[in-house]
């Protein structure tokens, strides 16, 4: 893994299996260690998201060459993304070059528009190979991704993803977009059935919708997709929590379901294994905390209290809180931000699959009780 002269990853299209299997020590000092030569901190507070805040909390992190003081680093959450959006200079939003926008999923708020850069996208790509072997998908599986329309991060997914694989995967994937934004508009559920997909890759609180427009994809309407798609083998889902959910989707559709975790404001792709003992959060990828309830406030020197957060990779199994994101990223790295997601750490030990990342469940979105007080 190369740095370049702007402190920035060059990551390689496909990042190497054996990082997966890391003793946690390994990978908690790798991250620390990526956190501080992919240089976040410095490049974090130039962008008008952190900067202000940070100056208001007394810290100069654009100077700051160690992350001793980690703790007296204000949150960021998604109303202060909207409102660094939404006031100038936007060219200060972000802090490399941005190749592609995508906005996120949230019903009835002004969305949030998060800019990858080509570091970003290759590592979107990464992740996508990794889901892949994660899953055990295998040689010329097709590929049936119903995912919504632009600008949303699922829509460049499946073509980021073709051409990973024909770049480094070596799978020979093969993709049928589709989206329910275009049911009335194309044929593609009866294509998709012409085609026999073995994957269906979709958004959860669309599986409803898709159950019936799959089963009446063919010429002889089905009693179930299983029945119409009898090729489908591997499901992953994203958006929300597949629990409890899980059965009655693996009986419909007639595959093993899988919970994935997408998130917008960067590339994270966390992703269940076959053991489907909770997501698999990497660590090479992000810094991971939680806040936890319980948890004595942390008050610095003349800042206000917030809520103290634990790293994941240090806090106890089963404790359940908002996940906090600090992502090594290059058009705009998160530095402790809160995600809104709440999560449980299922476990820190080595997982049945051989994987050692720390396992979590998605147990959904914090509620504004919830949200407001603990801000
Ligand atoms: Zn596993």
């Amino acid at each position: 893994m190369a740095l370049s002269t702007k402190g920035e990853y060059r990551l390689p299209l496909e990042l190497d299996p054996s990082l997966e299997r890391l003793p946690l020590e390994e990978l908690v000092r790798l991250g620390q260690r990526k956190l501080f030569e992919s240089q976040v901190l410095q490049r974090a507070s130039r962008s008008t998201l952190y900067a202000r805040r940070w100056r208001e909390a007394g810290l100069h992190l654009e100077r700051q060459t160690s992350t001793a003081a980690w703790a007296s680093i204000p949150y960021t959450d998604g109303h202060d993304w909207l409102t660094a959006q939404a006031n100038g200079p936007f060219t200060r939003f972000f802090v490399g070059q941005p190749r592609l926008w995508v906005s996120n999923h949230s019903r009835g708020r002004a969305r949030k528009w998060a800019p990858y850069g080509d570091q970003d996208i290759i590592l979107l790509m990464s992740l996508a190979l990794r889901l892949a072997r994660v899953v055990g998908l295998q040689p010329d599986d097709r590929i049936l991704t119903v995912v919504e329309p632009s600008p949303r991060v699922g829509n460049p997914l499946p073509y980021l993803w073709a051409e990973a694989d024909g770049l480094a995967g070596g799978l020979r994937l093969e993709f049928i977009p589709g989206s329910l934004a275009m049911l009335a508009h194309n044929n593609w559920p009866s294509f998709a059935w012409r085609r026999n997909p073995t994957v269906l890759f979709s958004r959860l609180d669309e599986a409803l919708t898709l159950q019936q427009a799959l089963s009446q994809a063919g010429p002889t309407p089905c009693a179930s997709v299983a029945e119409a798609f009898p090729s489908f083998r591997v499901g992953l889902f994203f958006g929300e929590p597949l629990d409890p959910k899980r059965e009655e989707i693996r009986r419909s559709f007639g595959l093993e379901a899988f919970s994935v975790y997408l998130l917008a404001e960067f590339p994270a792709l966390a992703v269940e294994c076959p053991a489907h003992n909770g997501l698999h959060l990497w660590l090479d990828t992000c810094f991971p905390e939680i806040i936890a309830a319980g948890l004595p406030a942390w008050k610095g020197k003349g800042s206000a209290p917030q809520p103290a957060a634990l790293p994941l990779a240090s806090a106890p199994d089963n404790l359940e809180g908002e996940l906090v994101l600090t992502t090594f990223g290059q058009a705009l790295p998160l530095v402790r931000y809160r995600t809104g997601d709440r999560i449980r750490l299922v476990s820190k030990a080595p997982c049945l699959c051989g994987r050692t990342h720390p396992r979590i469940q998605i147990l959904g979105k914090l509620n504004e009780q919830e949200l407001a007080t603990t801000r």
